[in-house]
């Protein structure tokens, strides 16, 4: 059977959903029995977000071969519950410095080389290859941006083209928009959503499926008028009302007819029914009230929540199955050096410190650190948050508040985090960073080994800097215990406070691995342990 492509497009506005949405209907053609993979082409020119500052882009979410993705593939992991791999995300940048690499060899033999054929041809390869790679029978392609960005031209050019190379029964458009509300007449307008088709149209692409996301029910009127002003099937018109709980999504889309008009339209048939008992048990669990904890996230990030997505759903994830309704308390470290946010840190029954780079704020984060060792509040700290829980150990225990990670202190007198001595010689910035997934070693019985229930993982890495081995007798005679180790010894990848209810820091980011239905152990047992402390729940 040829590979079958659903191509997403997003139209009005950005930032409604249009990757929940392609993540929401892989996950319902998988309840289908098809198998699914998903791309993101995003139009930017750099070559992956690993550069891009968390504010402009979000979470960088890093797969298991440690590319260093756009989060919606978070969603897409999350939703579909699969691993995507690092052709998943497609970049302009990646594709230029492709097509430019090649010219440089000679390999166009004294062509001209024009954003067509040549950068629409390296496009459709890309796309080409998430179904050699994955063996995925459909393959969702997410464009970036909305249409009419200068920017995705090239991609809606290069998907244009494929539904003339593989044919109208392989590929389909799904075009999510969005329906503004009036509050002076109170409706909803669809002018916006019949612009975007056009400017679709112009470009030679005709959606197959409108999804009009929406803050108010859509009438059937206004479904009627999209189906006849865009020329599209009124049962391929998809209201998408925004709901408090995301993992609604398939349910609802499902419930619109969505699965059976995808797998006819693509002449497929389901495999199986769909079961989506365990779908409607989260989604009602979710909905149930139950008791509160807190917990404090003390980051850097913190004005933009997307920032730590990944961190958000694994916390989310872990409070659905130990039944608790988990509200997380953003927290700026910088605030803490002035003295400012301690209520809400001292109001929280945990402290999560997530992942970071720079110096900005990293005072704050170890003084979280010392108050939550000091008081047994449970710490989970993730990556940066590892390295300056060791940090904060290591001033107490040689006296001295010169300790540092050499991130932030070149001339510390005692670095405790540091590169290894054979990154020192790569200079080059990023060249350095581990990344992807790497095993672990667990020391029985240990904080970390009783949560995880297994004596060997693999998690995902993203840092340079790493604990340095010349302080490990030091630190283990402090009360710290290195309950994660690599298999060789020489890297410390879990580090715990012995006699603390829960104290753990990871040096890698156990959030990457979470799902809604399989939270991660380490966040479970980080929320029981939080939930002890509230004295709420079972
Ligand atoms: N900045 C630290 C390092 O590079 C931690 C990185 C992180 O938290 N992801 O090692």
């Amino acid at each position: 059977m040829p590979t079958k492509y659903i191509f997403f497009t997003g139209g009005v506005v950005s930032s409604v959903g249009k990757g929940v949405t392609a993540a929401a209907i892989g996950r319902l053609l998988k309840e289908h029995g098809l198998t699914v993979a998903v791309q993101k082409l995003d139009p930017y020119i750099n070559v992956d977000p690993g550069t891009m500052s968390p504010y402009q882009h979000g979470e960088v979410f890093v797969l298991d071969d440690g590319a260093e993705t756009d989060l919606d593939l978070g969603h897409y992991e999350r939703f579909i519950d699969i691993r995507l791999n690092r052709v998943c995300n497609v970049t302009t940048g990646q594709v230029y410095a492709e097509v430019i690499s090649k010219e440089r060899r000679g390999d166009y033999l004294g062509g001209t080389i024009q954003v067509i054929p040549h950068i629409t041809n390296e496009i459709k390869r890309r796309i080409g290859l998430v179904a050699k790679t994955t063996g995925a029978e459909i393959v969702l392609v997410e464009v970036g941006g909305t249409v009419g960005d200068i920017e995705s031209l090239p991609f809606l050019e290069a998907l244009r083209q494929m539904r003339s190379d593989i044919g109208r029964e392989n590929t389909l458009f799904i075009h999510v928009t969005y329906l503004p509300h009036i509050g002076a007449t109170s409706e909803l307008k669809t002018k916006p959503t019949q612009h975007s088709v056009r400017e679709l149209r112009s470009i030679g692409i005709s959606p197959d499926m409108i999804v009009a996301r929406s803050d108010f029910p859509v009438g059937d009127d206004l479904r009627d008028k999209i189906a006849l002003f865009c020329d599209v099937e009124k049962r391929a018109v998809v209201p998408l009302v925004t709901t408090n709980v995301l993992y609604e999504v398939p349910l609802l889309l499902e419930k619109a007819g969505v699965g059976s008009y995808l797998l006819e339209r693509l002449k497929l048939e389901s495999r199986h029914n769909p079961d989506w008992t365990e779908w409607e048990q989260l989604v009602a669990k979710v909905r149930q009230p139950k008791p509160v904890v807190k917990v404090a996230l003390v980051g850097k990030y913190v004005e933009l929540h997307d920032a730590y997505m990944s961190v958000y759903e694994a916390l989310k994830h872990a409070a659905i199955s130990l039944g608790v309704e988990v509200e997380i308390d953003w927290v700026h470290s910088a605030e803490l050096e002035k003295e400012r946010g301690w209520e809400v840190v001292q109001n929280a029954h945990g402290i999560v410190v997530p992942g970071g780079f720079g110096s900005r704020g990293t005072e704050g984060k170890i003084q979280a650190a010392r108050y939550a060792r000091e008081n047994k509040v449970p710490y989970l700290g993730l990556c940066l948050g590892m390295q300056l829980m060791v940090v904060e150990l290591a001033r107490i225990a040689l006296n001295n508040d010169d300790v540092n990670s050499t991130e932030f202190d070149r001339s510390t007198s005692n670095p405790v985090i540091d590169l290894m001595p054979d990154q020192r010689a790569i200079a080059d910035m990023g060249g350095t960073m581990r990344l992807g997934m790497y095993p672990c070693v667990l020391k029985p019985g240990s904080c970390a080994a009783l949560a995880y229930a297994q004596p060997n993982v693999n998690e995902r890495h993203r840092h340079r800097f790493e604990l340095n081995n010349a302080y490990r007798n030091m630190l283990e005679e402090a009360g710290m215990v290195f309950s994660g180790v690599s298999p060789d010894e020489r890297l410390v990848e879990i580090a715990e406070i012995a006699g603390h209810p829960f104290m753990v820091g990871t040096q890698f980011h156990p959030e990457f691995l979470s799902r809604p239905n399989r939270p991660h152990p380490l966040f479970v047992a980080f929320l029981r342990a939080v939930r002890d402390k509230a004295n709420v729940g079972s």
